[in-house]
């Protein structure tokens, strides 16, 4: 039996914590939601009959006398066994994770190419890897998603428009339920669920690579804003009157500190048309002060980029991740650090910041959480 449409918003919220910081007693629940005992109890009975929560033995009650016993409630971890996958242009990453997002398996498969058709074949060929009983699947796009709908609005690295992803997914799977998520918001929620974020009511995640991804949670929710664009820090002004960038404007974070910017940055600088990243960051490693410079120029706009944003917000965590820093970061970590400590301002400057690297498994992750977010929060 799955969760049917009718768990209340205490129900949610019940789940949501015990999933997040259990073993918790109720009367931490209650304390903790602000509800009454009776109204944690009567949300708790559907989901432990369920088979989603348990009462573990109560390990508190020494005797008679002791007060009442606490019975702590925890997550069945291995009621579903969720599965999610990164899609990217070349290939797809996916694991299987128990309801508390511990991974258990991961694959991969490579893509011919990335045309809808591809990118479905290869799903089903990657759910096979992962094995069977799979009970849930959570997909991550780089793009815009309608996650309601599970509709890929556009993904241009993908050059997918309106791809009812979800539907066309759930067909091939005959799996009950298939989520459908942006691959940066995907993995702030995971940050947020199940990573440093846990418990923070704010949260932003920013993601250096190819594109500056940005995720923001606020008052406990991700920021969608009116159109779902709400993020876009990559195309943020950092340098006024700067480069040109594709998006039609100029001095964009992305034309300073993406991968991309800095791997060209490099290749004038040295003429060679073929430059790499890892040779990039080998060349300002070996000493090369305009490459090192480069780098922290880079560096230095995401400091500024993040500071703006948590000016703007003032969240409690601060996420930079992503496979630019990752290849770099001895590079651009204290760089980054810097900017963000000089050009943020006041009780802005409390919010943790958390320098991380991201493996594609985390990412895929990412989508397996959306999924185990849709199994609590959503009525579809
Ligand atoms: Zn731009």
């Amino acid at each position: 039996m799955y969760l049917d449409n009718s768990l209340p918003p205490a129900g949610v919220a019940v789940f949501y914590t015990v999933l997040t910081q259990g073993p918790v007693s109720r009367r931490h629940v209650a304390r903790h939601l602000g509800l009454s005992m009776t109204m944690v109890a009567k949300v708790t009975r559907p989901l432990i009959d369920a088979g989603y929560l348990e009462e573990l033995p109560d390990k508190e009650r020494t005797g008679p006398g002791a007060g009442r016993p606490a019975s702590p409630l925890a997550v069945r971890t291995h009621r579903e066994r969720i599965a999610g996958i990164k899609v990217t242009v070349n290939e797809l990453t996916g694991v299987t994770t128990d309801l508390t997002a511990q991974i258990r398996e991961e694959e991969r498969v490579p893509l011919p190419s990335c045309t809808v058709h591809e990118v479905i074949a290869g799903i089903g060929t990657l759910l096979d890897k992962l094995g069977g009983g799979i009970t849930r699947l959570g997909l991550s796009v780089p793009g815009d998603v309608d996650r309601r709908a599970g509709l890929v609005r556009h993904a241009p690295m993908l050059g997918w428009h309106d791809v009812p992803l979800g539907d066309l997914v759930a067909t091939i799977t005959r799996l009950p339920s298939v989520s459908v998520e942006n691959d940066v918001k995907a993995l702030t929620a995971s940050e947020h669920w199940f990573g440093v974020g846990v418990g923070a009511t704010s949260l932003v995640l920013v993601t250096v690579g190819t594109g500056i991804g940005c995720g923001l949670i606020l008052g406990g929710s991700p920021l969608g804003g009116a159109y779902g664009v709400a993020g876009e820090l990559g195309h943020a002004t950092v340098e006024l009157g700067g480069k040109p960038c594709y998006c039609g404007g100029s001095g964009c974070l992305e034309t300073i500190a993406s991968t991309d910017a800095i791997v060209s940055a490099i290749r004038q600088q040295t003429g060679e048309a073929h430059l790499t990243l890892e040779q990039a960051v080998a060349h300002a490693r070996s000493g090369d002060a305009a490459a090192r410079e480069v780098f922290e120029k880079a560096a230095n706009a995401v400091g500024v980029g993040i500071s703006t944003v948590a000016n703007l917000l003032g969240p409690e965590q601060i996420v930079v991740t992503g496979e630019g820093l990752a290849a770099a970061r001895d590079l651009m970590e204290p760089a980054v650090r810097t900017a963000f400590a000089t050009q943020t301002i006041g009780s802005a400057a409390r919010a943790r910041l958390t320098v991380r690297e991201t493996s594609f498994p985390d990412w895929a992750r990412g989508a397996a959480v959306i999924a185990i977010q849709d199994l609590i929060t959503t009525s579809r």
